[in-house]
């Protein structure tokens, strides 16, 4: 479970960081609007806890320019006792749920597990080939209920080759979900990568078969 922390202040930044670690959660933790926004652009996240009050970017114009990008994460607000506007603020702009500073972890953890189950429930973001399960929305992958790390370029290949399960993929169809693959070394890198995929799904009941000529087919076995 990968969660992204915005919070500048210092105490509340290493305490919360601590004890999600300490729950098990994956965290990436940064204290301004302008880093949150980069790891947003750069990496994929289950969940975003966002203070609203944060130098270089405010947390509402994060915010908005998550949603507006059509990123359907659940988003949890965190503001201060004084906050009403702001809260409001983020409500309409799309968070899913907002805690009051100070507040007790428990209560922080509680809300990220609602806010997850919603947003399993609330868009579809589950697909499924055999033991083979990946949240599209976070790129999480789970095989066999197990979660698998992928790199963002693995998670693309993934989804597109899952989206077509027992049909023949293309590399071309496959370069053209990844917008930053250079396009001489482009047919030499989803080889790579699904070279990659294969050993992570290897003894399972669902293989990559290449189909010479044509491209890649996902299917279980
Ligand atoms: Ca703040």
């Amino acid at each position: 479970m990968k969660v992204l922390l915005a919070e500048d202040d210092d105490y509340l930044f290493a305490a919360l960081s601590m004890a999600l670690q300490r729950r098990g959660y994956n965290v990436e933790a940064v204290k301004t609007g302008t880093e949150a926004q980069a790891a947003l652009l750069t990496n994929v996240f289950d969940i975003l806890l966002l203070d609203l009050g944060l130098p270089g970017l405010d947390g509402t114009k994060v915010l908005a320019e998550l949603r507006s990008r059509g990123e359907v994460m659940p988003v949890i607000i965190m503001t201060a006792r004084d906050g009403l506007e702001d809260r409001i603020e983020g409500l309409d702009l799309g968070a899913n749920d907002y805690l009051v500073k100070p507040f007790d972890f428990r209560e922080l953890e509680a809300r990220m597990r609602a806010a997850l189950r919603k947003s399993h429930w609330g868009n579809k973001v589950e697909m499924e080939v055999g033991p083979l399960r990946l949240n599209t929305n976070s790129g999480v992958l789970l095989l066999n209920d197990k979660e698998l790390d992928l790199t963002p370029k693995e998670t693309t290949v993934l989804k597109t080759l899952m989206a077509r399960a027992g049909r023949v993929v293309s590399k071309r169809q496959i370069m053209n979900q990844v917008s930053d693959w250079v396009e001489e070394s482009s047919e030499n890198a989803v080889e790579i990568v699904v070279h990659r995929l294969r050993k992570k799904l290897e003894f399972s009941k669902v293989a990559i078969t290449t189909v010479r000529g044509f491209g890649y087919l996902l299917a279980e076995e």
